[in-house]
């Protein structure tokens, strides 16, 4: 006999082409059939009324035919009319044969389920599966019918009778599905234990509260989401554990170094950058890599620390590198690097994937003989063909963009000793603390929760387009008083191409309407050296007026920019606006963001963009953002793997969230529970991925 770990051919009628099926679906061992879970449910439970049907609504009716008939309209179908006891009812169908039609004549009984909908007669129901039945002697379905995610070629009957076939196995042999979480924990939830959860779940009995079923809140669904979120954060954890079970090299605070960088500095740290930066010197003196995430507004002086922390490393006789997301960015980083180090006499490397040629040779070599002491780029830096004397320290900026992936292969980049590099990763989407603990369990995290003094928080406000005369005489004014503005042209969902063609129009339109301006553009298209060129245009103060797309969302920093003019920000997210608008208030003059509206605005952007006025805090505009787009996207999870879950809702299942994370923390030292729940909630995949 077959048993649930079994590979998913050993069941009754499951060969090599149904196999290849299920294993689309991840479906490969046969406990793995109990976690593919449905994602509705009909009730084919008891009979509706046909009075009381509605439409949308999905239903087993019985009644007897009175009319059946060929009808002729925009398509020719079959009329079948119904009658029970409270209303009438028709079925019909398009395709039909003429033995069907034979079968529906008046007086016969037949029972049918499908969806009704409001049709040209009334309620109709299209194509329903039916059967001519002998009266109400014959049974309806005992429990509720579940539906599966499925995949083509396999249909929703023969995915119902394999799990049922895995429900049999289970209840003949349940201690080959260990229930892994605490009875304690459960009672405290009052949730129900694995097995009932999982029965519940695949044929829930016909008494079930469907709509609590259906949203997720029954506490058979949310037990399951506990064990999937608990599954996620163990794993998260051994992605910390196998890197850290790597030596790391220790690093010395480099003090005297640092004090020489501060020195020709023409400010302070704040007190959240100095505490920060104790919280990485601590890590970098354990012979283990440090995994930090730092948590830090726009504009609250993340690169400083970066630099501080970048220096420990250099004095450690190591290498420091640090990667951004844009070139842009990563270009903006290099220049600040090389102004804050080479005075100290370091030599600062530059490397992206547009470098080509004997430049690009020039930069690997430098890298890997080790005259490069700190290294700046994009991604291109973490390629395989790119070798580091000895990396002490890596900094990922803006992480968000980047994934576990990255970070599991920096392992391969200490190279020398096989030491694996301390890793720094910086963001500026603040997250709310139980959201962090899971999306960042392989992380310890700091936060900078304050700005630089002698900020001015920038005033916002929200402008109508038909306005944009007015706001081209706001620009013509701040820039006749030495200050500088950006405009920035979005257009979500269209193609990079028409987003930069956007750019180059209103370029123009604004060429034309400030004459005495010099007006740059910047955009995704052009060449990194032709950016370059025009970031360092605008940041020496040749530009007054930059126009651009979303390219410089990200760290841009121009001081003496004090004006921003957003187009059409009822299409972004309130992070990245949130993130476009801290490119201005860097400086001490006062700023301001326009916020250009096409009207006529929906009330929740309406809603949005009042929270972009009244607030400056990233942290509340955060939580405003999850609230109105939710984890995922605020989170941009495609990497962080939390956007894949089955079951399990960040939101929903927030108040789970603490105690996950408790378990995960007392779970950690029990290896084959851990392999057991990553084995079946991430499956097969994140299993071999853990040994990266
Ligand atoms: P972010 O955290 O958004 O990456 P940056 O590191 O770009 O912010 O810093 C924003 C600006 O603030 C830069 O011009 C930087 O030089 C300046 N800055 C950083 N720390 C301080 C400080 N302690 N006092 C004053 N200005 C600072
Ligand atoms: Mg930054």
């Amino acid at each position: 006999m077959s048993d649930l770990s079994a590979p998913i051919t050993a069941l009754k009628g499951v060969g090599e082409a149904l196999a290849l099926k299920l294993g689309r679906l991840g479906i490969e061992q046969v406990s793995d059939l109990l976690f593919h879970l449905p994602m509705r449910y009909q009730d084919r439970t008891r009979l509706t009324p046909i009075g009381l049907l509605r439409a949308g609504q999905e239903a087993v009716i019985e009644g007897e035919v009175t009319a059946c008939d060929v009808v002729k309209g925009r398509r020719r179908s079959l009329l079948v009319r119904l009658r029970d006891a409270s209303g009438i009812l028709s079925l019909r169908f398009f395709h039909f044969s003429p033995a069907q039609q034979q079968q529906m004549r008046s007086g016969a009984t037949v029972r049918a389920f499908g969806e009704a909908r409001a049709g040209a007669t009334g309620l109709e129901i299209y194509h329903p599966e039916y059967r001519l039945s002998g009266g109400s002697e014959t049974p309806v379905e005992e429990y509720f019918t579940p539906i599966y995610p499925t995949t083509e070629g396999l249909n929703q009957p023969r995915l119902r009778a394999l799990a049922q076939q895995a429900l049999g196995l289970l209840d003949s042999a349940p201690e080959a599905l260990p229930d892994v979480i605490p009875d304690a924990l459960l009672q405290r939830f009052q949730l129900p234990g694995l097995h009932a959860s999982l029965h519940l779940l695949h044929q829930p009995p016909p008494d079930v509260n469907i709509e609590q079923l259906t949203s997720g809140q029954h506490p058979a669904t949310r037990r399951l989401a506990l064990e999937e979120l608990l599954a996620h954060q163990l794993s998260l954890r051994e992605v910390r554990l196998r890197i850290q079970a790597d030596g790391a090299p220790t690093l010395p605070s480099g003090r005297s170094l640092q004090a020489r960088f501060l020195a020709q500095l023409p400010f302070a740290l704040t007190g959240a950058q100095r505490r920060v930066l104790e919280e990485i010197s601590h890590d970098l003196s354990r012979p283990a890599p440090m995994l930090r995430l730092i948590q830090g507004d726009v504009g609250s002086g993340k690169t400083v620390v970066a630099a501080m922390a970048a220096l420990s490393a250099l004095a450690g006789n190591c290498q420091a590198a640090i990667m951004a997301p844009t070139e842009i960015l990563a270009e903006q980083h290099y220049r600040s690097f090389k102004a804050w180090f080479e005075p100290l006499g370091i030599e600062v490397a530059w490397l992206a994937g547009k470098l080509k040629g004997k430049a690009r040779l020039d930069a690997k070599a430098a890298i890997a003989d080790g005259r490069a002491r700190m290294v700046v780029g994009t991604h291109a830096l973490f390629q395989d063909d790119v070798h580091f004397q000895c990396l002490g320290l890596a900094i990922i900026d803006e992480q968000h963009r980047f994934g576990v992936h990255q970070r599991l292969a920096l392992r391969e980049k200490g190279e020398a000793g096989g030491l694996t590099p301390h890793q720094l990763i910086m963001t500026a989407t603040p997250i709310p603390r139980t959201l962090a603990m899971s999306a960042y369990a392989d992380l310890d995290v700091s936060v900078i929760d304050e700005l630089p003094p002698g900020r001015t928080p920038v005033k916002t406000v929200v402008v109508p387009d038909e306005r944009r005369p007015e706001v081209v005489e706001r620009i013509r004014l701040a820039c006749s008083e030495g200050r500088q503005a950006y405009w920035v042209c979005t257009l979500i969902d269209e193609s990079e191409a028409l987003q930069c063609q956007a750019a180059e129009v209103t370029r123009d339109e604004l060429t034309i309407a400030l004459p005495e301006l010099a007006v740059g553009l910047v955009h995704g298209r052009m060449k990194s050296s032709e950016k370059a060129e025009v970031m360092t245009a605008f940041k020496a103060g040749e530009l007054d007026l930059l126009v651009a797309t979303t390219v410089i969302e990200v760290g841009v920093d121009v001081p003496n920019a004090s004006l921003m003019i957003i187009e059409n920000p009822e299409r972004l997210g309130l992070s990245q606006l949130h993130q476009l608008r801290g490119r201005v208030g860097r400086g001490s003059t006062e700023s301001f963001c326009v916020l250009l509206y096409h009207p006529p605005l929906s009330k929740s952007s309406r809603q949005r963009l009042a929270v972009m006025r009244e607030t400056t805090d990233g942290f509340r505009i955060a939580e405003k953002d999850l609230e109105i787009r939710g984890p995922g996207e605020v989170l941009g999870t495609r990497q962080t793997g939390l956007a894949q879950m089955k079951i399990a809702d960040l939101e929903r299942d927030a108040d789970l969230l603490e105690r996950v994370s408790a378990m995960a923390q007392t779970l950690q030292g029990s290896p084959d529970v851990t392999a057991v729940l990553v084995r079946r909630w991430l499956g097969e995949a994140a299993g071999r991925y853990g040994q990266v």
